[in-house]
């Protein structure tokens, strides 16, 4: 049985720090050393999800929205909970939490401005030589090919000088009219006239950054009839993130790929926060025991993970049908029923209930 006393966790982000912080919070006392290529962690990004929140992340400060709305054209479902609150984790606030411990945890060091383009080069970082390295946890991004599912989006930080938004709910999907690509305006309104708007795509293969700049801005004024000059753009962040179908690299012994890298991102909407924390304690309590990286799938549940498998098939076929899909969970799913599938913990009653929700007849063509 292998007994991991030095670990190198390479990446510092949302993965490495929640492995980090179950490790010693069960007890390990192994040296870690964290490897990561940026000068700091990155804390412009922001992570949202449903209530409750992995223990870990419960004395963090969150914004919160009790009510959600997905929408398409004039059908519009508005959908809330207190228990399951819509819940937003700023990483800057994350980060202040985590690098207080890390910074004073006696046996981590970090290491910055330090990317490792391969494993080799680990070797030669002058890491504490009384403890040898036995584990190594990667959570570097991989290239993604051109054709992979992925989901990209632009947002903008906006405040308007009228009032726009309805600060209560948060409005996750309002679809467009585009039909080879899953395309949906997002936004989190913090006040009347301040909130977070983003222009979102899920598809095979990339669509261009400059596209969705255009596509947002189009969708303002089309939606909340704001043109250039009745908002002030405060802060601008993109991202292109894959999903499920992504070919993850095969791990080698010794090198356990974490997060988004191994794989802890639902491939029907994008979701990683739970899968990460999730996959993190598997982690740490494997590591613990001194136990061979855990083989249970990283998305939560293997319920959640076959249905997002079919969910992609068919889409592959028929984008518009991921559209439809959506809209269909949220016309017949209460608001229970939706937090359980959103956080990849269906029940088998609520599965059924999600398969009954959705367009059998176009969804068997597509799959077909
Ligand atoms: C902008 C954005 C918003 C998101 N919002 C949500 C959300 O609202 N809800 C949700 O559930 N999920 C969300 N996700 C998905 C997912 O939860 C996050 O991407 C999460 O941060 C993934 O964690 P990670 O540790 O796998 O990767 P990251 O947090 O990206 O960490 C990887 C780290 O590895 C470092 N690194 C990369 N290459 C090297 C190298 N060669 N050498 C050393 N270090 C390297 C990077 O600098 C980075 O610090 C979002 C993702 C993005 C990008």
């Amino acid at each position: 049985m292998p007994t991991y006393n030095h670990i190198a966790c390479v990446g510092l982000g949302l993965a490495n720090a929640c492995l980090i912080n179950e490790l010693r919070s069960m007890g390990f006392t192994g040296h870690i050393s964290v490897l990561e290529k940026a000068t700091a962690p990155d804390t412009h990004k922001r992570w949202c999800t449903w209530k409750p929140l992995p223990s870990m992340l419960r004395d963090i400060h969150a914004n919160e929205w009790q009510a959600w709305t997905i929408k398409k054209r004039t059908e519009q479902h508005s959908l809330a909970s207190v228990r399951h609150a819509y819940t937003e984790i700023k990483a800057s606030d994350f980060w202040e939490v985590q690098l207080a411990r890390l910074n004073s945890d006696p046996h981590t060091s970090i290491h910055y401005s330090t990317d490792i383009a391969n494993y080799k080069k680990i070797k030669d970082l002058p890491l504490p030589q009384s403890a040898p390295l036995d584990l190594i946890i990667d959570s570097r991004s991989i290239q993604m090919a051109n054709s992979q599912y992925q989901q990209q989006f632009v947002g903008w930080m906006i405040e308007t000088r009228h009032a726009s938004f309805d600060p209560e709910s948060a409005q996750l999907m309002h679809f467009t009219e585009e039909t080879d690509r899953i395309a949906f305006l997002y936004c989190l309104p913090y006040s009347e006239t301040r909130a977070l708007v983003e222009y979102t795509t899920f598809q095979f293969g990339a669509f261009s950054r400059e596209q969705h700049t255009f596509a947002l801005k189009t969708a303002l004024n089309e939606r909340y009839r704001l043109t250039d000059n009745q908002y002030t753009l405060l802060s601008k962040e993109a991202a292109s993130l894959p999903m499920g179908s992504y070919p993850h690299p095969k791990p080698l012994s010794g090198y356990w790929p974490i997060g988004i890298r191994g794989g802890a991102i639902r491939g029907s909407s994008g979701y990683g926060l739970l899968s990460i924390c999730e996959q993190a304690k598997r982690y740490a309590d494997s590591i613990l025991k001194g136990m061979a990286r855990p083989k249970a799938p990283p998305v939560n549940h293997h319920l959640t993970q076959y249905l997002d498998r079919i969910f992609i098939r068919a889409i592959r076929k028929n984008p518009q049908l991921g559209q439809d899909c959506f809209l269909a969970c949220a016309r017949k799913l209460n608001s229970q029923q939706f937090v359980e599938l959103m956080r990849g913990e269906l029940s088998f009653a609520s599965a059924l209930k999600v398969i009954a929700s959705m367009p059998t007849y176009t969804f068997l063509k597509a799959l077909f």
